[in-house]
């Protein structure tokens, strides 16, 4: 038997060892929450407090989800494959798949992804003739999801005036169409688990009496729902152990609220606050940065980070001119560092948007140095995969109307509008699924619709009895996507995509413990060899093992997989690669080196921060959970133009640099004057929506626009690049190429438009 605790620090390990109880540690990065929180599993197992069943525990990715199983299968002789460790979303999916009955929904239903789901709106508003300009269809979506992570059904919702009760409406159908669809969305999993617990008392005492410790990493980003639903699953008895950072909460625009950390504290009844101040991530002038930057918010709760490792390497600041040339100082550096014997997979590219990657991938392409990119567009996103995944979809459950009218004339087979207009009347007469209203459709169109339907059914004859990757391999052929692409120009990195489906396939069914012969079609192993409890009241419950095969086919496991996966190029796996990934995305990471690329205003602070009340503040965190991935390099860099989404950006560098301690920063091109916004910097953080009116009003009165071209006399052309002040004190950040940037005053100064 290992010793577990030998390796922590006092507060660790009182931690670690707390009584069964509710418990919050408060802690900032790097302080080893993730650490105590997989201690404490394997600790209450190995002590034989409890079995492994009996505990439950959610991370924030599913990234996060095999890292702790695989330090608890080192630390532990167990299986960890059963499991119930994983994201909120995977969790739940396992429990509505064990209890699909009683939750309302079809065996094999279908999880939508964003873009499905902003899909599904669009038709949804077509099809009953909703002006989709009065009731934009990304508008409605925000408002259905926002309703359901606040745990409200359409009928519970209030709506005050017009606009609101037509949403209100919309939502209802919304809810009605997906339930003839077989399909759920998102925040419909959570939602859906938990009314499954709430309404289903034996159901409820069952689980509850299981999980007696629930266990939660990140806990500042859960939102309202996720947090009842915790505390239904707890019930009275349950201990509930929660590690998170305040200072690293940057999910409110999702719904996250920092607030569940202090109910949590009185609705638990939590007699043990513990509070980890030993950072052993990243070097004394790393942390001094992130500390520093940090003060700078005024709502926290307070805590500080100190090292016992010594300053290490300052921060390398670096000014470049273009994105461009951004890019390739970031190549050259990280090709130092290998050179200087770092793995590639230890050095990480952040930024604060995806469209960041693209530049800064192209220099790394034809740097030929191996790179991954996480989050961005994602593999199952890719057009030809969300093909080839919506004829399998519709091989599990047909009645999914996104996957039919995604293929059914894709490959082109002369299915037109015309026909399908037909086809959604009869399906809307006879309320019925797109492919269950096939055979209500007459002539032409209807003997084409037969003809996709009878495909369909021949390959899912077919496959029957084949294991999934086999499945995959018929799809691909039988469906003629392999065929189409080939007659296309840039075919074939898609038929290359599409050829690496069945490699996924392959290791998703070894990875999940299907067995590499299991057919793809089959029901769950536990419907074979039901474990059955017996409730006193006499109802009957499965009890659900968390392990894939337990509760799910194995090609309906893989459908979910593909919708809630992060998705990143599986046959890339494994590979040494640099790591590319947003802010966001990077929660929870650590690499000895990180790059945050892109610090410039509007950028990052983002400018749709200044709309949101407390933007400033969630901002500043981002870029504290930045600097706090890095264990002993980190570079920070910012450009003077940049072209984003088709336009070039002239911005000015951002306003953390002012914030950061000058003795733990190295600047590689002199620090200039500093930023434009450090007299109004107060106005825009304490009310930022008003601080940035004012900006903002400012152009309209004086008539000039950021982004303009203007004559000086003296200095020739230049580009307005940022307006501070108002009326007869405005004053223009002007960038003028080769002279430079110049600060002038609007009111004195000589110019004139381009
Ligand atoms: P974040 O807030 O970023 O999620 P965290 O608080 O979860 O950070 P961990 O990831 O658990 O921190 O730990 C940070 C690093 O410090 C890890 O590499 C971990 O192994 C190491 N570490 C944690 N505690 C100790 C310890 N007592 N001795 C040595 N190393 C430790
Ligand atoms: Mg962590």
């Amino acid at each position: 038997m290992q010793n577990l605790l030998h390796n922590l620090n006092p507060e660790q390990l009182a931690a670690v060892t707390l009584p069964a109880q509710s418990a919050l540690i408060l802690a900032g990065a790097g302080s080893g929450k993730t650490r105590v929180l997989t201690t404490r599993i394997a600790w209450l197992v190995q002590t034989g407090q409890i079995s492994a069943n009996g505990i439950l525990a959610v991370t924030f990715t599913n990234k996060a989800a095999k890292e702790m199983l695989m330090r608890l299968s080192a630390m532990l002789p167990i299986n960890t494959r059963g499991l119930w460790i994983g994201t909120f979303h995977g969790l739940c999916n396992r429990l509505l798949r064990a209890h699909h009955r009683d939750a309302g929904l079809p065996q094999t239903f279908q999880i939508l992804d964003s873009a499905d789901q902003l899909s599904f709106i669009k038709r949804l508003l077509k099809a009953n003739n909703v002006d989709d300009e009065k009731y934009p269809p990304r508008t409605l979506m925000y408002f259905i999801n926002g309703a359901k992570d606040s745990g409200l059904r359409a009928s519970e919702v209030e709506a005050y005036d017009a606009i609101e009760r037509k949403m209100v409406e919309l939502y209802d159908l919304y809810d009605q169409q997906c339930q003839r669809e077989g399909v759920v969305d998102f925040a419909e999993l959570l939602l859906r688990s938990y009314e499954l617990l709430s309404r289903n008392q034996p159901l409820r005492e069952h689980y509850q009496a299981r999980f007696k410790h629930i266990l939660v990493d990140e806990f500042q980003d859960t939102n309202d729902l996720q947090y009842k639903w915790l505390k239904l699953l707890a019930g009275q008895h349950g201990a509930v152990f929660a590690v998170g950072d305040d200072d690293q909460s940057i999910y409110a625009f999702r719904g996250a609220n920092v607030g569940n950390m202090s109910a949590f504290e009185r609705e638990f009844r939590v007699q043990n606050l513990i509070k980890l101040e030993q950072n052993y991530r990243s070097h004394g002038h790393i942390l001094d940065a992130a500390n520093t930057l940090i003060a700078n918010n005024s709502k926290r709760l307070g805590k500080n980070l100190r090292t016992d490792a010594g300053h290490g390497e300052p921060v390398r600041v670096y000014e470049a001119t273009s994105d461009i040339q951004e890019a390739q100082w970031i190549v050259e550096e990280a090709k130092n560092l290998i050179r200087e014997g770092s793995l590639r997979s230890e050095i990480a590219i952040l930024y604060r948007s995806n469209a960041q990657s693209r530049v800064i991938e192209h220099s790394l392409f034809t740097s030929g140095i191996p790179y991954r990119v996480y989050g961005g567009q994602r593999y199952f996103e890719r057009a030809e995969i969300k093909h080839a995944i919506a004829y399998l979809q519709l091989m599990d459950n047909p009645h999914n109307d996104s996957a039919f009218l995604r293929v059914v004339n894709f490959p082109a087979r002369g299915i037109g509008a015309r026909s399908l207009e037909q086809l959604q009347d009869a399906a809307k007469q006879y309320n019925l699924s797109l492919y269950a209203a096939v055979p209500y459709v007459a002539g032409k169109a209807g003997s084409s619709l037969s003809s996709f339907v009878k495909l369909i059914e021949g390959a899912r004859f077919e496959t029957q009895q084949l294991p999934l990757p086999e499945m995959v391999q018929i799809v691909l052929e039988v469906s003629s996507l392999i065929e189409h692409y080939q007659t296309e120009k840039e075919g074939a990195d898609r038929i290359e995509n599409l050829e690496q489906l069945v490699n996924a396939a392959t290791l998703f069914v070894s990875e999940e413990g299907f067995g590499l012969d299991a057919p793809a079609l089959a029901g769950p192993a536990s419907q074979a060899t039901p474990n059955v409890i017996t409730i006193a009241d006499g109802v009957e419950i499965i009890d659900a093992d968390a392990a894939l095969p337990a509760v799910m086919s194995p090609l309906s496991a893989f459908l979910s997989h593909a919708s809630l996966e992060a998705g990143d190029n599986q046959a890339q796996a494994g590979q040494d690669a640099l790591q590319l990934m947003t802010v966001h995305s990077a929660k929870g990471l650590e690499f000895d080196a990180v790059f945050i690329s892109g610090l410039e205003e509007g950028l990052f602070p983002h400018e749709n921060s200044a709309k949101e009340e407390g933007g400033a503040e969630e901002e500043r965190r981002l870029m504290y959970v930045a600097i706090t991935r890095a264990r002993k390099r980190l570079y920070m860099s910012f450009s003077q133009t940049r072209m984003l989404h088709g336009q070039t950006r002239y911005n000015m560098r951002s306003r953390f640099f002012d914030e950061l301690p000058e003795e733990a920063m190295k600047w590689l091109s002199p620090k200039t004057q500093p930023s434009w916004f450090a007299s109004s910097k107060s106005a825009w953080d304490e009310s930022p929506s008003t601080g940035a009116n004012t900006i903002a009003q400012s152009f309209n009165k004086n008539a000039w626009r950021i982004g303009e071209s203007v004559f000086h006399a003296k200095f020739g052309e230049g580009v307005i690049v940022n307006i501070e002040g108002s009326g007869a004190n405005s004053r223009a950040h002007i960038n003028f190429g080769r002279h430079g940037m110049k600060l002038l005053d609007l009111s004195i100064a000589k110019l004139d438009k381009i």
